[in-house]
């Protein structure tokens, strides 16, 4: 009995010390807010040295503070649509921890959510695309460069319900990340030779700072817009769950760590079962059924 127990004990010992990226090194694009912040503080926790990369200085420094000094976490200023800026952030996180494992391709804007076709800018679009697929390229292209001669590495994209089916947002952000599943797809096939694992995940709507700012402010902290993401939330097939930021860091997470070791090519959604369903239909069903 004795010995069953201290077996046991040791077992719920290991189980909480066990970190899941400890050794590990990660750059996290779009790291300074919403999934990528999530993404930052899960993935240190479970162990990992972590770079964000990002255009806002003063909330990278300010998650730096919070995080605390004996934290292996940088920041450095980068424009993903920049190829010298995700050259230089590749570098400085090679430099600063050694090498890169995983490569967070995180950053992203959604440009203007009302504009219908007749609106729609091509100059916008261009800016969308610059954000949302060449930081996708350039992180990847950034990232193989480090990660071909070591033979190994995690790199993880951020699409989004939008690169699976239509109407989920404007047109230019739903072209842009249909194009990152196609550029996850295509890196997946010619990465994996060198073991080099390469995903993406689709995540539906998370109230963060891609939505947020599309409310008025004085209704960002209300009920109303609990009650927004919940309606959203209603349209998945999974009861009671509503998507936060820490629900796309714990996806992020599964796919960074060696668990995933035979996962490449994916597109995870984590969206309750939202793309699965057809919702109009459900309804009618459920209803006939009740
Ligand atoms: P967010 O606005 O909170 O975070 C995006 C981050 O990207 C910000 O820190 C921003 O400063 C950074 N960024 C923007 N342009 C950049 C650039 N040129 N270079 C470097 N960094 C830049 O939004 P979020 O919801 O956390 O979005 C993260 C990712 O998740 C995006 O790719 C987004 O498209 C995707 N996504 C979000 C949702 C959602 O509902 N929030 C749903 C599906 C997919």
């Amino acid at each position: 009995m004795a010995c069953i127990q201290a077996i046991a004990s040791v077992t719920q010992y290991w189980v909480l010390v066990w970190q899941r990226l400890e050794g590990k090194v990660a750059l996290i694009t779009g790291g300074a807010s919403g999934i990528g912040e999530a993404t930052v503080r899960l993935f240190i926790k479970q162990g990992a040295k972590v770079c964000i990369a990002d255009i806002q200085d003063e909330l990278g420094e300010q998650i730096l503070k919070s995080l605390g000094s004996g934290t292996h976490a940088r920041f450095i200023h980068c424009d993903v649509s920049k190829e010298d800026d995700i050259s230089k952030a590749v570098d400085f996180t090679v430099e600063t921890f050694g090498t890169i494992d995983i490569m967070v391709n995180n950053a992203g804007i959604i440009g203007n959510m009302f504009a219908g076709i007749k609106e729609a800018d091509l100059q916008e679009l261009k800016k969308v695309f610059e954000i949302n697929v060449d930081g996708v390229f350039l992180g990847m292209k950034h990232a193989a460069r480090v990660m071909i001669p070591r033979g190994k590495g995690s790199i993880i994209s951020t699409a989004s319900l939008a690169g699976i089916v239509g109407g989920q947002g404007p047109i230019g952000y739903t072209g842009s990340k249909h194009a990152v599943v196609g550029l996850t797809k295509s890196m997946a096939s010619e990465l994996g030779k060198h073991g080099i694992r390469v995903n993406c995940l689709s995540p539906a709507a998370v109230p963060s700072g891609l939505f947020l700012p599309l409310f008025p402010a004085w209704l960002r902290k209300a009920a109303v817009l609990k009650i927004s993401f919940a309606v959203i939330g209603y349209y998945a097939n999974l009861k009671g769950v509503h998507l936060e930021a820490n629900d796309v860091a714990e996806a992020m997470l599964f796919l960074a760590s060696d668990e995933a070791r035979s996962v490449s090519g994916l597109n995870l959604t984590v969206d309750g079962g939202q793309t699965v369903v057809n919702n109009p239909l459900r309804l009618i069903l459920s209803i006939m059924r009740w």
